[in-house]
């Protein structure tokens, strides 16, 4: 296995010229695959599964900025918290005061995205507007908690009016947040609708199979 070196540097071009930051999705992939985007300068990595997560940071350049961006259950968080960047997918109070537990033991502020469910399907995680109003006022509490913005994923359709209605939903929330909170980042966009995201505003994607293949 390789990975899509060539994709890899086109892609962070265009990124890099949109100021949009790349996050390579590197679950189920080699170190060998990760060092490889590593040694062309790639930096963000995101991963889905908290032990595959810390084997992986054990083996590779400390200065890899890991991002977190699976569904994380409460008694995995002591596992990644020592040296997580970001975590993408909080979609609990009950997950947000495990995380600045974890963070206030180890000294640390822990940044995180809240996810918003935007999708048609019912089985993709994430809040709705209520519950991302209560989990907000609950970080507000939370000393050892840092929340940068939100994150969302579209549904599976091949209707890319309907992909791009659902970013642009979460934009305008992130907007209207954005006046009230100190909030920077907001993270949409897939291999596949990767494209559409950034024209509704994203400003991280996370992308795997296109760069891994
Ligand atoms: C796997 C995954 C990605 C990357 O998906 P690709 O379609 O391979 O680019 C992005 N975000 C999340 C939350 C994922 O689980």
């Amino acid at each position: 296995m390789a990975a899509n070196t060539t994709t890899y540097l086109e892609i962070k071009q265009q990124l890099q010229s949109q100021q949009v930051t790349l996050v390579a999705v590197s679950k189920t992939k080699p170190v060998s695959d990760i060092q490889e985007l590593y040694d062309l300068g790639q930096r963000d990595f995101g991963e889905n599964y908290v032990q595959e997560l810390a084997e992986k940071q054990m083996l590779l350049p400390n200065d890899i900025r890991w991002h977190f961006i699976g569904h994380l259950q409460s008694n995995k968080v002591k596992y990644i918290a020592p040296f997580v960047h970001l975590i993408h997918g909080v979609d609990s109070a009950r997950l947000l005061k495990e995380i600045n537990r974890q963070a206030e033991k180890g000294g640390r502020i822990i940044h995180v995205l809240l996810q918003v469910h935007i999708a048609q399907e019912e089985t993709k995680f994430g809040m709705d507007e209520p519950e991302l109003a209560a989990a907000l006022s609950e970080a507000g509490t939370l000393k050892n908690i840092s929340v940068r913005g939100l994150m969302g994923m579209a549904s599976f359709s091949d209707k890319p009016s309907q992909v791009k209605e659902e970013f642009r939903k979460l934009h305008e929330l992130y907007q209207s947040y954005r006046m009230r909170q100190p909030f920077d980042t907001l993270s949409m966009g897939m291999s596949g609708d990767y494209q559409l995201a950034i024209e509704e505003g994203s400003n991280l994607v996370r992308i795997g199979s296109l760069l891994f293949g």
